[in-house]
């Protein structure tokens, strides 16, 4: 059978992308969404039209009772599950001394938090199978840090320490573990910025030109196909940190 995916926060940016890619390379795709419901739908239509089905399952993947029912959805209908991307994530600019502890709760749990229980809970079905990936979207933030996202950056290099951490605790049970470090990619998320901030931002990556979600949706595809990749944090950032 087909290698089956979850992909969380696939309704819009990169998680659609390599939900929409990875359904065209014929791996059966589980795409969560939470808010975005029409754009989802859109998804799956779009995919319809080629032929290719794909089940759209919303959960907020901050909570854990709506996280262990997408696993369940999926393991009842397709019995086991093969990749894992923790893509869902939001960001949020801001100077540090006005961050709430609200803002601490939203940024780690949506971005951190949910990472680790939808690990835990695809983590039975894979060891039992003996071989599973997860493939964590984490951030250039995560490596470099970032002003104003000091929250958002917090998160991102959990992500990254929890990425090598997994990776060496489920190597022997033959599930590799790595993350992708993207640079800035155009979607919604970067919606914060003008275009003149845009341009400005272009001039200082060397392959001088912003990101597309089919760049991060490559190297997925890649780190899927791959065998003897784990614990890695993969830079897709066009050399603006290097
Ligand atoms: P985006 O366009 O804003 O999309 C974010 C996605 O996350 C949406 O599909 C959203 O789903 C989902 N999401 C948010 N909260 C959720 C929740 N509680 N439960 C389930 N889904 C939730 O962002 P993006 O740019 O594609 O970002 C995707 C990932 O890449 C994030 O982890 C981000 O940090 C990382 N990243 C992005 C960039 C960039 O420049 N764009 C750079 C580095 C890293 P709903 O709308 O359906 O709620």
């Amino acid at each position: 059978m087909e290698k089956v995916v979850i992909v969380t926060g696939a309704s819009r940016g990169i998680g659609r992308e390599i939900a929409k890619q990875l359904a065209k390379s014929k791996m059966r795709i589980i795409a969560n969404y939470n808010q975005s419901e029409q754009e989802a739908k859109e998804l799956k239509k779009e995919l319809e039209k080629e032929g290719i089905q794909i089940d759209i399952i919303k959960a907020d993947i901050t909570k854990r009772k709506e996280v262990q029912k997408l696993i369940q959805f999926t393991i009842e209908k397709y019995k086991k599950i093969d990749v894992l991307i923790n893509n869902a994530g939001i960001s949020e600019y801001k100077i540090f001394t006005e961050e709430t502890d609200e803002d601490w709760n939203k940024i780690i749990n949506t971005n951190l938090y949910s990472a680790f229980i939808m690990s835990q809970e695809v983590l039975p079905n894979m060891i039992h199978q003996k071989q599973g990936c997860i493939i964590n979207i984490s951030s250039i933030w995560g490596i470099t840090g970032a002003s104003l996202e000091v929250l958002y950056s917090i998160s991102k290099a959990g992500m990254n320490g929890m990425t090598k951490a997994l990776a060496k605790e489920l190597g022997p049970s033959n599930i590799r573990v790595n993350a992708i470090a993207p640079g800035i990619i155009e979607t919604k998320m970067n919606n914060k910025f003008s275009k003149e901030e845009l341009e400005q931002i272009k001039e200082e990556i060397p392959l001088e030109r912003i990101g597309k979600t089919q760049d991060i949706a490559k190297c997925v595809k890649w780190l899927i196909e791959d065998n003897y990749t784990t614990g890695q944090i993969i830079s897709v950032n066009g050399g603006w940190a290097i």
